[in-house]
């Protein structure tokens, strides 16, 4: 037996113990999990400054505040969640009740990506937890001190046949997903997530896929300009562009396209400074690998702003081309870098047309001020989130869940905490 079927049994083992199901006992976990994080937030600022260059206020942002919010909610709603749902009975059940029991899977198995290497492990673990489940993760190998730390961290905190941490590439996803586990929470990358549900098939074993793609950023001629400059430029840039939901191009009306690009430039400046590719909080890309492939991307087309690249220490300052087209390479993969090709067009009709032809986005954003431009973009082209009037900030919300269709994923119908939940309908 593998060390990885192994540490699966253990925990498989554990898990029919049943004290995982103990409501007391998930909530003991999850505040476990909370002292963790509050009494090493220092070191883990330290890990994601040493992967990925990121400052402590994005650090704070988008990884160690985000899990925060992510257990304060659950700690507020575990109780409902934890407990049986009365539903309405049919007229042919007369006399009978009925319930949805909410049930644990089991083994959780986490994969999780370097982009935001504490906050894509941990807050789904949070889900893992508060349903009742054992837990494996297995974070990124680009994200080196991140995941020694999560593993060290974790391993101090955590019996290892409740909670452990597997460090590895891919070779140890594939111990782990040959080893039964009883559900597989992946975030990724499309192609990555293929070879995950092809493994989750041959046992049947629930999946969640949390992928990618290109997100579009439309920007009709009636927005107010200098807003969604603004906003555009924070959630394009934020991690180097490293961000699942990030705007990946923008569609902007030809008639404002001029003015448009200089607001957005300016937007930049003012957000990021003159030269963020040589400042000491600027995130960097993960590796040179990844450096390389976005550098690819700047000769696709003619530099609109930025373009400067700081190879030793692996940056690439907030950029726009334009001169691009959908066959150009940078139109061809998801971008996933602080890069952003612009294309012009004439009329809605041709937005949606073109939009649709690519696979489902995992998010669109639009930028317009005309209930008759947004009504029309709802009603023709599905995606999984998004914002009008602004970019990201639908990740903010619990309320609203994080979600991909088809190339771009496949997510329960449940928010993300209550994503471990499995729902019995018992009639009495
Ligand atoms: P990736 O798919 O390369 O790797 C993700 C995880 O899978 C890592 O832990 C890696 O070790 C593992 N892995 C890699 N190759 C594997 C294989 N052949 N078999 C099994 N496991 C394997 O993704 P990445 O480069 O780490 O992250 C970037 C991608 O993640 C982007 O496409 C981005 O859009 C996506 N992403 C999606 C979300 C979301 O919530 N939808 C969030 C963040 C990132």
């Amino acid at each position: 037996m593998s060390t990885y079927s192994s540490l699966v049994e253990r925990q498989k083992a554990f898990f029919s113990t049943g004290k995982t199901k103990d409501i007391h006992f998930r909530k003991e976990a999850l505040s476990k999990l909370r002292s963790l994080i509050k009494t090493h937030e220092r070191e883990l600022m330290d890990a994601l400054k040493r992967d990925l260059n990121k400052s402590e206020f994005e650090a704070y942002l988008t990884e160690i505040g985000v899990v925060v919010s992510e257990l304060n909610f659950t700690e507020k709603h575990i109780g409902k969640w934890a407990g049986p749902r009365k539903v309405k009975s049919t007229v042919a059940m007369a006399g009978s009740k009925s319930y949805i029991y909410p049930e644990p899977y089991g083994v959780a198995l986490i994969i999780s990506p370097w982009n935001y290497p504490f906050q894509l492990a941990v807050a789904p673990l949070i889900g893992a937890i508060a349903a009742g489940n054992c837990a494996i993760l297995k974070p990124s190998e680009l994200t080196p001190a991140t995941s020694g730390l999560l593993a060290d961290l974790v391993g101090k905190t955590f019996p290892e046949d409740y909670i452990a941490v597997v460090e590895g590439d891919a070779e140890a996803s594939r111990g782990l997903l040959d080893s039964n586990v009883d559900y597989i929470f992946f975030t990724g990358s499309v192609p990555v997530g293929k070879i995950i549900m092809e493994a989750a098939a041959k046992n049947l074993t629930p999946v969640t896929l949390e992928l990618g793609g290109k997100s579009p950023c439309i920007v009709h001629s009636d927005a107010n300009l200098e807003l969604a400059a603004k906003r555009i430029a924070w959630g394009k840039y934020i991690n180097a562009g490293q961000t699942c939901v990030a705007p990946d191009y923008l569609y902007v009306e030809k008639s404002i396209k001029d003015k448009f690009i200089r607001l957005l430039g300016e937007a930049v400046s003012t957000i990021y400074g003159s030269a963020p590719h040589e400042r000491e909080t600027f995130t960097r890309i993960v590796s040179k690998r990844h450096f390389d492939r976005l550098s690819r991307f700047l000769v696709n087309g003619r530099v609109l702003f930025g373009g400067r690249q700081n190879p030793e220490r692996l940056l690439i300052e907030p950029t726009a081309i334009d001169n691009v087209d959908w066959e150009s390479p940078v139109m061809q993969e998801e971008i996933f870098g602080p890069i952003l090709p612009v294309l012009e067009y004439d009329s809605l009709s041709e937005v949606v047309r073109k939009v649709n032809d690519q696979p489902k986005p995992l998010a669109l954003y639009l930028f317009s001020e005309s209930k008759e431009v947004q009504k029309e973009i709802l009603a023709n082209i599905s995606f999984g989130g998004g914002c009008i009037n602004d970019t990201v900030m639908h990740l903010a919300s619990p309320y609203l869940r994080l979600a991909g269709w088809g190339r771009a994923g496949s997510v329960p119908t449940t928010g993300r905490p209550a994503l471990m939940f499995f729902p019995m309908i018992k009639a009495s």
